[in-house]
């Protein structure tokens, strides 16, 4: 279906045809028709898969055809790369619109936020503690508010976000249109769609735990000792081009830049403990190419969004599966290909059973040629646990065994 029969405003086709988009995407040809009839809509939908085009156009379409006055729209996202990310896709969108998007995150000063709230700017990207230490202060008021989206939803449970979002929920008219995006659908998120949503259009595009196809998943078993040593090789092995680096913590991704650093390699950092001004300068020069390689914690790299990353690297398996799907959806971002490499150590086996078992895949095993293994890495994946073996452990089975023998 072309953009053209989704029902949007002229000015927004216009935008859409500049940004060089030649048709929607499935999240957005279902979400914006619906979204424009003034339906809530809950929405499951990857990483990468437009989503943010798909609750943008209908908010700025909102407020081309209804006149009104004051902040009219507010979008709430879990952390300040998404919420910078969110509000380019309104600048873009937005471009032939006089409708802009402030931006409301911690990290940075009040003042200039305080201007834009008392400008009333028309729509608000937001982060939970930020938006509320100005709702507390007096500084904004929500009641205009028309249009609400919850911007992955399932992350800001996580991060512990609901009881501040039930406050702000608290000050927002009922009369409102709500969206409700997350990449994973379970019981909580039901839940939070029950009280903020009313008869929602509910929109599924794929499997919560699938990876975007044309991404090619490969695991290197490596001792602990060697990773740092292993990846430097693979580094070099895959020529990559922009690649994302993940690690557990925020020390070990600090260790990891400073010996990629040492090593020759064009190295930015992101993860929480940097300041905003670290984080969007080093977000710029990745962009850009003057950074080839992003070493990053989980939290940092939410909402990146460089169409040419070509590689994502696990350098610690996540400890949660559903992080491991939005790290590789880092790569192949609107639909292209790109590489996803988990370095395992023995001891996160269990981590990578539970990776494989949520996207229902097993990753073929690796070993790099020509790198000098102290250790043999064990290639073969260990076999699913039988019924039998959950039952009985192998203590009482060979037990059993031994009682009958004798
Ligand atoms: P999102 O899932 O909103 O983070 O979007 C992921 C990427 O897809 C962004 O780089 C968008 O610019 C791009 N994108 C969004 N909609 C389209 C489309 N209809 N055609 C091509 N690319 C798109």
């Amino acid at each position: 279906m072309p953009f053209t029969k989704l029902g949007l405003h002229p000015d927004l086709l216009h935008a859409v045809r500049s940004m060089g988009f030649t048709a929607p995407t499935p999240i957005q040809e279902r979400a914006i028709p619906s979204a424009l009839e003034g339906r809530d809509v809950l929405g499951c939908a990857q990483t990468g898969s437009g989503k943010t085009a798909a609750f943008a156009l209908p908010i700025l379409q909102r407020l081309l055809s209804r006149p009104g006055r004051g902040t009219r729209a507010l979008v709430i996202v879990p952390t300040r790369e998404l919420a910078a990310q969110v509000e380019t896709t309104f600048r873009d969108c937005g471009r032939f619109t006089p409708h802009k998007a402030a931006v409301i995150i911690g990290g940075v000063g009040y003042h200039g936020q305080r201007q834009a709230l008392a400008q009333g700017a028309p729509i608000l990207v937001a982060t939970p503690g930020r938006l509320l230490d100005h709702m507390r202060e007096g500084a904004i008021k929500l009641g205009g508010i028309e249009q609400l989206v919850l911007d992955e939803a399932d992350r800001m449970l996580d991060m512990g976000f609901m009881p501040a979002i039930r406050e702000i929920l608290g000050k927002l008219s009922r009369e409102r249109q709500t969206m409700l995006f997350s990449a994973t659908l379970g019981p909580e998120i039901e839940r939070v769609a029950s009280f903020t949503l009313r008869n929602p259009v509910r929109i599924e595009i794929s499997r919560p735990s699938t990876v975007a196809e044309g991404i090619s998943q490969v695991v290197y078993p490596v001792d602990p000792r060697q990773k740092p040593d292993l990846l430097v090789a693979i580094l070099e092995a895959s020529q990559i081009r922009s690649g994302v680096i993940f690690c557990r913590t925020k020390h070990g991704a600090d260790r990891l830049a400073r010996r990629l650093k040492e090593r020759g390699f064009s190295i930015g950092v992101l993860h929480a403990n940097r300041t905003q001004g670290q984080r969007t300068s080093t977000m710029e020069d990745f962009r850009r190419g003057r950074v080839q390689i992003l070493v990053a914690t989980d939290i940092a790299a939410r909402g990146i969004d460089v169409r040419e990353v070509s590689h994502v690297v696990n350098y610690d398996l996540p400890r949660h599966p559903e992080d491991y799907v939005h790290r590789v959806g880092r790569t192949a971002r609107a639909y292209g290909a790109g590489d996803a490499i988990s370095l395992m150590a023995p001891d996160e086996q269990p981590f990578l059973s539970a990776i494989e078992r949520f996207v229902g895949t097993t990753f073929p095993r690796a070993m790099l040629p020509n790198f000098n293994y102290t250790v043999p890495p064990l290639l073969t994946p260990p076999k699913p646990k039988t019924f039998q073996d959950l039952r009985w452990g192998r203590h009482r089975r060979s037990t059993r065994r031994f009682r009958r023998l004798s």
